[in-house]
């Protein structure tokens, strides 16, 4: 049997990229050979960020760019994460097309031919590529079960007048948190505006919206849907969702799926391959260290939102007054107007405080000396957590964020909220009554099981992996 090929796709960002770089290395430890496409302006991010040795291939695994058509000038406007899905979908096609047609045929040395095309959501002008080069597809969801229903379902809330909101003062008389949607399947009801961030539009044509919606339902043209969630945590919507589309693969949290594939095998070649686009600072797992068990207070706001100063001055403030030690990661552009920690904030929390610009969480959010973190729920961030068994403090800003929310802290029991206007006050007490709640404490526990089992042999994960595995190998898609 020819080894199977997969042309792995992933959305540009980190969100999309870490899940996208971990299936791959999980793919490939199963035999499955991985063209891994991204964007030119990564590969050099990714280059300049690796350590000695990092971002390379290995057997099995090679890496492709294409261009995303952003000019470097624009790279910092406003709602560059608008333009960059907007430029992807417009520059992407034509060059993967090409790719996707040269490795197809297996004319190149040492590599098989293609057998399938797996990008993640947002990125299904893929799907169309493989359609129409005869290739098998697969997408990776890079958010949640209950997500993924909930954008699905934006299009029926547009058929059923909820949107376009009819006016500017629904966004901020509560109109958006007082109409429940009830009747989306297998998920409890819900508020209007937990469903995503893209419904907070009046304009009929909003292009984020629009994309959203299309992009939820286009991930239906696939083989196969792989989700980054287990079962157990997703059991309902999940039984809808597959009621819908049968062919799914829940393989998540994917960090654990890959942590104890190595404690199966000697380490590998995979080790080395890192696709980071920042540079990790690894002093702060020292750092950690050297602080007593459950006591540091982590903050990270992932790779794309962005905060005003003065937010950003709030929560460090509301940090420090918890009275714990933190880990406070600040990104280089996470206050795009500029303005950072003021000196005097540093001077008297030097002590306790530790303030990097991007870090390797995985390994911090399992560090036994963290108890919490203060998290803006990215899907990732979120499943992260809920696998290292750390309660979460909320504060969503975007996309799926809100819908995240909702699940940690009313479903799942592992999050409490936080309001949308930062106060110094509100970040201290709830980040206190995370780390001190026994009932949050059973929760984390629970959860931090179920995501180990899953991983387990025999469980929904790891056995949905070798089915997907199998799939691919008898180009059964
Ligand atoms: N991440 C990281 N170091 C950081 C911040 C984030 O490694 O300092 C990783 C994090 O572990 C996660 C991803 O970046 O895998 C962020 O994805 P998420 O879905 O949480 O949020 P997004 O960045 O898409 O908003």
């Amino acid at each position: 049997m020819a080894r199977p090929h997969a042309v792995v796709v992933p959305y540009p960002g980190s969100g999309n990229i870490n899940p996208a770089l971990q299936l791959s290395k999980l793919l490939r430890r199963h035999g499955v050979f991985i063209t891994f496409v991204v964007t030119e302006h990564n590969l050099r991010r990714v280059r300049a960020a690796a350590a000695e040795g990092a971002a390379g291939g290995g057997e099995g695994f090679r890496i492709e760019a294409i261009p995303d058509g952003i000019l470097d000038a624009d790279r910092h406007a406003q709602d560059y994460d608008i333009s960059l899905s907007k430029a992807t979908v417009d520059h992407g096609a034509a060059p993967l097309r090409e790719l996707v047609a040269r490795l197809r045929d297996g004319s190149a040395p040492g590599v098989p031919p293609v057998t399938c095309v797996l990008p993640t959501t947002l990125m299904s002008f893929a799907l169309d590529v493989a359609r129409e080069l005869g290739v098998p597809s697969m997408v990776l969801v890079a958010f949640g079960a209950a997500a993924l229903m909930a954008q699905m379902r934006q299009r029926e809330l547009k058929e059923r007048g909820y949107l376009p909101l009819k006016d500017e003062s629904c966004l901020t008389n509560g109109y958006l948190e007082k109409t429940i949607i009830d009747w989306i399947p297998g998920m409890p009801p819900i508020s209007l505006g937990d469903v995503s961030s893209f419904v907070r539009t009046t304009d009929p044509d909003d292009f984020g919206l629009w994309f959203d919606i299309t992009e939820a339902n286009n991930c239906t043209k696939a083989g196969a849907l792989i989700i980054n969630t287990f079962d157990a945590l997703e059991a309902d919507v999940l039984a809808a969702l597959r009621a819908e589309y049968s062919r799914i693969y829940t393989v998540g949290q994917l960090g654990t799926m890959l942590r104890r594939s190595h404690l199966d095998e000697e380490a590998t070649s995979d080790d080395s391959i890192d696709l980071s686009l920042w540079k990790h600072d690894t002093g702060c797992l020292a750092w950690l260290d050297a602080q007593e068990p459950g006591s540091v207070v982590y903050a990270n706001f992932g790779s794309l939102t962005v905060l005003t100063a003065d937010q950003l001055v709030v929560f460090a403030w509301g940090l420090a007054a918890t009275g714990h030690p933190f880990l406070l990661v600040v990104r280089e552009d996470l206050v795009r107007s500029g303005g950072t920690l003021p000196p005097e904030f540093l001077a008297e929390t030097a002590e306790r405080c530790r303030v990097v610009t991007w870090c390797p969480q995985e390994q911090v959010l399992r560090h036994r000396a963290v108890g919490c973190f203060l998290t803006h729920c990215g899907w990732n961030s979120m499943l992260e957590s809920i696998a290292a068994g750390v309660p979460m403090v909320c504060w969503p800003v975007f996309a799926d964020q809100h819908n995240n929310r909702k699940y940690a802290c009313e479903v799942w029991g592992v999050g409490l909220r936080l309001d949308e206007e930062v106060r110094k006050e509100q970040v201290a007490g709830r980040v206190r009554e995370a780390m001190e709640s026994e009932e949050m404490r059973k929760s984390t526990a629970r959860w931090k099981a179920e995501a180990e089992a899953a991983a387990c042999p025999g469980g929904s994960s790891h056995e949905n992996l070798l089915g997907l595995v199998k799939a691919l190998k008898e180009g059964s898609l």
